[in-house]
């Protein structure tokens, strides 16, 4: 059983360097409302590094290694083949998902050949070391299903920062995944989100923040931390049907089921 509020925040970028004055500080903060754990999923190459070596320092992050379509022209044929190796030998247990990859068709329609084939050739990956997978979409949730559904790929993950229909939840769901929640339900106009993730089965959650992107409402234009999630939490449970406590307690063993944690041996 874990204590009365303890949260994790399911995706953020602790690794970013605009985290690096305020980092010590900012956990401890965390710390203190009992944000206890981070799942930190990379962006590219050359953050993998840095990231591994903080999660090394932190031991209450999990990290996903992948790269994120948002950068799809810095990434090369042999950063793939890097990421096969960095999944095949990890030198590190923490890490626990591919991720950040998806496919984001708010971009030049140019790239978008591109992402797919970085995209199906990390989904390959992860099915191939039976890892989860951490999903960002834009525009593109039922075409991330078609590719999923064709690899058969079996080992669920988490659609980050959902935005949709809830025939698309649902599809997602089906395809074993879980649906972040994140700071756009602070927002009074995302109506729809809002009435979506009212009626999803309360197992198929997880809370996010997505720092340092992503402000909550009334935050605008500032830095966004993991400390957001209790003003996310707090929106959730208004629009909940269940009690705070069932809430909190599913969320946790939510993001444990979707990542293959066993937090109660692991808990720091
Ligand atoms: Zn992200």
């Amino acid at each position: 059983m874990i204590s009365e509020s303890t949260l994790i925040d399911s995706h953020c970028h602790l690794d970013f360097e605009c985290f690096d004055l305020t980092l010590e500080n900012l956990l401890y903060r965390c710390r203190q409302k009992n944000i206890s754990h981070f799942i930190v999923p990379a962006v590219k190459t050359d953050s993998w590094s840095r990231l591994l070596l903080l999660a090394e320092r932190h031991k209450n992050w999990f990290v996903a290694l992948g790269l994120h379509p948002y950068f799809i022209h810095q990434h090369e044929e042999k950063h793939l083949i890097h990421l096969n190796q960095q999944l095949a030998q990890p030198r590190f247990s923490r890490i626990i998902a591919v991720g950040e990859i998806g496919l984001d068709f708010s971009l030049t329609e140019a790239s978008w050949p591109k992402q797919i084939a970085y995209f199906q050739q990390q989904l390959q990956m992860a099915k191939d070391h039976k890892l989860p997978i951490i999903l960002h979409h834009r525009q593109s949730i039922d075409v991330l299903c078609k590719y999923i559904k064709a690899t058969n790929f079996e080992y669920g993950g988490v659609l980050h920062a959902f935005s949709g229909s809830l025939q698309q939840a649902q599809r997602m769901i089906d395809l074993g995944f879980k649906l972040g929640v994140g700071g756009t339900i602070t927002y009074p106009r995302a109506q729809k989100t809002r009435k979506v993730i009212q009626q999803l089965p309360l197992e198929s959650l997880v809370l996010e923040t997505d720092s340092p992107d992503m402000p909550i409402n009334g935050q605008q234009g500032q830095q966004n931390t993991p400390l957001s999630l209790l003003a996310i939490l707090t929106v959730l449970t208004e629009i909940r049907c269940e009690s705070p406590q069932v809430i909190k307690q599913a969320l946790w063993d939510n993001t444990q089921a979707a990542f293959k944690l066993n937090l109660s041996c692991n808990q720091s």
